[in-house]
C-alpha cells in the first residue's frame, strides 16, 4: 500500500496549471495541517493503520509550507501510518521556495526523494509558463538539496511548449544534466481548458511547436539521456539504474494507494482485481470543514479493471507482465486480448518478449492509437 498527500498551496498559480493549488491561501496552512490529520485519523479508524513502502507528499508546492506546519502535518499522519523501513518518501519542491529549515524538518521526518519543478533553463520560457524561478533558484536548490545529503533527486522538465525550440530544449535537457540528479521526468505540455495559458493559444497570442517538432524533442530526450546514463523506464521517465521512482511504478502497477488531502485520490484493490477509487473533494471550505466526507467513487471492474491494467503497464518499457496479470485478474492475459496483441506486434507496435508485452518506440508515439483498440477484449 502507497500513501499520497496532497498539499494545495503555491506562492504564485502557473499559466498552465489545473492542479489542485492556490496561491495566497497561507492564512489556511494550519487548519489545512489539522485537516489531513483528521482524515488520515477517520481513515485510521475505518480501513485500519498500514505501513506504506512508499510515500508522497505532492502539490502545489509543499515546499511553500512552514518546516514547523511540515513537521506537524508528517508526524501526526506517520503516527497513523508509519513508513516501512527503507520506504521511499518522496516530496514535490519548487526552486525558488526551498531552504534549509525546511529540508532539515523534511528530512527529519524521513524525506529522502526531493522532486524539484525545474520546467525549462530560458528565463523567457519560464516566464510564459509564469514560473516563479530561473535557471540560478534550480541550482541554488540543487546546492541545498545535497548539502543536506539527499541522494535522490528528480527534476522535472517540460517539452512542446509555445516559442521552445529544439535547441531550447536540448539546452534544457543540458543544464538538467549539469545538475546530475539521479532521475529526470520529462513531459510533453498539455494545455488544459480554463487555463490563461490555454487561452492564449486559443487566441492566437501563443502558439505550439508542430507535432514533428515535439516529436523530435522527445527523440532528442531519449538519446541524449540515454547517453548520459538515463534508462528510460516509462513513456515521461529516466533514471539512473537504481533511481526509478518506486511510488509512481506502484501506480503503474496498480499497488493500492490512500490519498490524504483536498483532491486526493485513493484506489483500493480487491482480491478479484477489481478496485474502488475515491476522490476527495477540491473545495477548500469543505474539505476543512469535514475533511473525507463528500468523496466521489468510482469503481472498475471486469474487462474495465483488466484494461486498467494494460493502460497502466503500457506506459512502461517493461510492459505488462503476462504472470501479474493472470494473478490480478484471474485470467491470462492471452485469453482475454491474445488476438489484439498479435495483430498489434505483427504491426510493429507491441512486443511479446519474456513473458511481457511491451510498447515498441513506434507504438509509444501513438500509444492511445493502440489502448483504443484494446479498450475491449478479443471477441
Ligand atoms: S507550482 Fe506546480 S502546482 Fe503550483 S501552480 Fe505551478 S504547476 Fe501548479
Amino acid at each position: 500500500m502507497e500513501l499520497y498527500i496532497h498539499l494545495p498551496f503555491c506562492r504564485k498559480k502557473c499559466r498552465y496549471c489545473d492542479f489542485a493549488s492556490w496561491a495566497g491561501m497561507e492564512d489556511r496552512m494550519e487548519d489545512y495541517v489539522a485537516a489531513v490529520i483528521r482524515e488520515a485519523q477517520s481513515r485510521a479508524a475505518a480501513l485500519g493503520t498500514f505501513r506504506p513502502e512508499t510515500v508522497f507528499i505532492g502539490g502545489g508546492t509543499p515546499s511553500v509550507l512552514p518546516p514547523s506546519l511540515l513537521d506537524r502535518l508528517l508526524d501526526g499522519v506517520f503516527r497513523l501510518f508509519p513508513p516501512k523501513h527503507g520506504a521511499e518518501i518522496t516530496s514535490e519542491a519548487n526552486p525558488g521556495t526551498l531552504t534549509a529549515d525546511w529540508l532539515s524538518a523534511a528530512q527529519a521526518q524521513g524525506v529522502n526523494r526531493l522532486s524539484l519543478g525545474m520546467q525549462a533553463a530560458q528565463p523567457e520560457l519560464l516566464r510564459m509558463l509564469g514560473r516563479i524561478h530561473d535557471t540560478a533558484a534550480v541550482g541554488e536548490s540543487v546546492r541545498l538539496i545535497r548539502a543536506q545529503g539527499i541522494r535522490n533527486l528528480n527534476l522535472d522538465l517540460m517539452f512542446g511548449l509555445p516559442g521552445q525550440t529544439e535547441a531550447m530544449w536540448q539546452e534544457t535537457l543540458q543544464t538538467a544534466l549539469s545538475f546530475t540528479p539521479e532521475h529526470i521526468s520529462c513531459y510533453g505540455l498539455i494545455p488544459e481548458d480554463g487555463t490563461p495559458l490555454k487561452d492564449d493559444l486559443d487566441s492566437g497570442a501563443l502558439t505550439l511547436p508542430e507535432e514533428e517538432t515535439e516529436r523530435a524533442m522527445y527523440d532528442k530526450a531519449i538519446s541524449l539521456l540515454g547517453q548520459a546514463g538515463y534508462a528510460q523506464y516509462e513513456i515521461s521517465n529516466f533514471a539512473k539504474p537504481g533511481f526509478a521512482c518506486r511510488h509512481n511504478i506502484g501506480y503503474w502497477q496498480r499497488v493500492p494507494y490512500l490519498g490524504l488531502g483536498l483532491a486526493a485520490a485513493s484506489m483500493f484493490l480487491r482480491p478479484d482485481g477489481s478496485c474502488l477509487r475515491e476522490t476527495n473533494t477540491a473545495l477548500m471550505a469543505d474539505y476543512l470543514r469535514e475533511p473525507g466526507t463528500g468523496r466521489e467513487s468510482e469503481a472498475a471492474s471486469g474487462t474495465d479493471a483488466m484494461f486498467e491494467s494494460l493502460m497502466l503497464g503500457l506506459r512502461m518499457t517493461e510492459g505488462v507482465s503476462e504472470a501479474a496479470f493472470e494473478a490480478m485478474h484471474g485470467q491470462p492475459l492471452s485469453a482475454v486480448y491474445g488476438k489484439k496483441l498479435s495483430q498489434l506486434a505483427d504491426r510493429g507496435l507491441l512486443i511479446h518478449e519474456h513473458g511481457s508485452w511491451r510498447l515498441t518506440r513506434r507504438g509509444m508515439d501513438i500509444q492511445n492509437t493502440v489502448l483504443v483498440e484494446l479498450m475491449e477484449p478479443d471477441a
